[in-house]
């Protein structure tokens, strides 16, 4: 027993090390309101972040403030404070993909948990709302999770980077079961999981009406809920200006399939059958 005793301190003092050092590492003057913080999780590279202006800030912003300087985080905090609470009032959910949800018409993204949305309007616990005017940069990830004789299992990520201030945010959209076919022994290819297709065709749809109706409000001071429903409804179909009728028939038909509940277990494929239909009849009534 006595033996025993005489290890302890080689176990207790490497611990206690440990303990005082991450400490130390997560306490200091918080960067923003000048605060003591003691062991607070946020950082950014030049200092900590305390409990209270962390919470001033979108949650899916924190993970990604490890090498963001203080002035990045001060004008974070700034940005929010003036735009959330404006863009939690007039969100008005058309589209979601796991936790993104979408406001098409008002060009409004927000990563919040299922939750934290009640009948397409935000609660007041849900922080991260960005403005698509803000968007500089976006992209997809599709990592595979595991892979069968003919299907592989993919999760899909989204990435979004932001101008003002710039910062990249990564959010998953979702799992998919992909068709797959062997290549040769090592490599199997599959078809882009329909889930990115629509999110894709939507988000990009949003973009591009968004921008058209900023561009329009620098001049004018009106634009007709008509033409945005015309906007959205081309973005959706990928079709510009110039389309005949075979080609939005063409594109109906492959979008309809692409979200066949057969296809598509986690996508409210009615939802969006309505959504492709709805977007059909306006492109063919606008050929008249
Ligand atoms: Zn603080």
């Amino acid at each position: 027993m006595t033996d025993y005793l005489r290890y302890l301190p080689i176990l207790i003092i490497p611990l206690l090390i440990f303990i005082t050092c991450k400490l130390i590492r997560s306490s200091g003057t918080c960067i923003v309101c000048k605060k003591l913080a003691i062991g607070s999780p946020y950082r950014c590279s030049d200092g900590v972040i305390c409990k209270d202006c962390s919470q001033l800030m979108p949650s899916s912003t924190l993970r990604s403030l490890k090498m963001e300087p203080a002035s990045t985080v001060k004008r974070l905090i700034d940005i929010t404070r003036s735009n959330i609470p404006r863009y939690r009032k007039i969100f008005d959910e058309t589209s979601h993909f796991g936790n993104i949800h979408i406001d098409e018409r008002n060009g409004l993204i927000a990563l919040c948990s299922n939750r934290e949305i009640k009948d397409g309007k935000l609660k007041s616990s849900c922080k991260n709302i960005f403005s698509v005017l803000n968007v500089q940069d976006c992209n997809f990830n599709i990592k595979t999770e595991s892979s069968s004789e003919n299907a592989v299992k993919v999760s899909i990520h989204f990435i979004l980077v932001l101008a003002e201030p710039n910062i990249t945010i990564k959010e998953q959209i979702g799992h998919a079961t992909c068709n797959a076919h062997r290549v040769d022994y090592e490599h199997i290819s599959y078809s882009e999981p329909s889930a990115l297709t629509l999110f894709r065709s939507i988000f990009v749809g949003m973009l591009r009406q968004t921008w058209e109706k900023y561009d329009y409000m620098q001049s004018h001071n009106f634009i007709s809920p008509q033409a945005v429903e015309l906007t959205l409804s081309r973005a959706l179909f990928m079709v510009d200006e110039q389309y005949t009728l075979n080609e939005i028939k063409r594109q109906r038909n492959r979008l309809i399939k692409a979200f066949h509940p057969d296809s598509n277990k986690d996508i409210d494929a009615t939802k969006y059958t309505e959504k492709i239909n709805n977007a059909y009849k306006i492109l063919k009534d606008n050929l008249r």
